[in-house]
């Protein structure tokens, strides 16, 4: 019988990769775009693996399933680590979040303009009562780019200019932003885990 696993996301750009970072795990993948009757958690906590951990709990709990929460965003050195946990609430939309931060960034020299992604990636059981089993994270360095450039991606992507890819995070294909993301980094980590589980050796 083929498991459960339930992604506890529903943001769709997301959702695109970690389809791809979990391809060929003997897994029923479902969303929490499947269960639209329960409503998203409060993400309270003050770092990105609580958060992921609080997510993973929250819908092992609610679901009664096996589930996986990542928490991500990014971090500026120049404005102090933000957005960082409050990534997804910084602005409304993705064309908002990058106009924003182009605008806080605009007088900040290149030097100065390093940032990082970071991605905390969380298991949880649902049996005998919800648990954490494991957390992983992973990051993708790089710096806040002067414009947009490319439709990759989501998010950020097109302001985040990554060296090791000598360009912006959404002008490469997910295949490729998944060789070097930080949630394709946090995934690869957690990926053992879930093999465990898969096995049945995790409780
Ligand atoms: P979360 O759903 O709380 O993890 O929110 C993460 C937020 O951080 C997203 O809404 C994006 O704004 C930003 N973010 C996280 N990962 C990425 C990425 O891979 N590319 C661009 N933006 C990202």
């Amino acid at each position: 019988m083929m498991r459960k696993l339930v992604i506890a996301t529903t943001n769709r750009g997301k959702l695109r990769e970690l389809e791809k970072l979990l391809e060929g795990m003997n897994v029923e993948l479902l969303t929490a775009l499947d269960f639209p009757a329960i409503e998203a958690p409060e993400e309270t906590g003050a770092t990105f693996e609580e958060n992921a951990k609080l997510k993973a709990l929250y819908y092992a709990e609610k679901t009664g399933e096996a589930c996986v929460a990542d928490d991500s965003g990014l971090v500026v050195d120049a404005l102090g680590g933000r957005p960082g946990v409050h990534s997804a609430r910084y602005a409304a939309t993705d064309a908002e979040r990058i106009a924003k931060i182009l605008a806080e960034m605009r007088d900040v020299a290149g030097a100065h303009r390093a940032a990082r992604f970071v991605c905390a990636a969380a298991l949880a059981l649902p049996i005998p009562t919800p648990h954490v089993v494991a957390i992983e994270e992973g990051r993708l360095e790089g710096h806040i780019a002067y414009e947009p450039r490319g439709t990759n991606g989501f998010g950020f992507d097109p302001v985040f200019y990554v060296e090791e890819l000598g360009c912006h995070l959404a002008e490469v294909a997910t295949e490729v932003k998944n060789t070097v993301s930080h949630r394709a980094r946090a995934f690869a980590r957690l990926k053992p885990w879930l093999a465990q589980w898969l096995e049945g050796k995790l409780t």
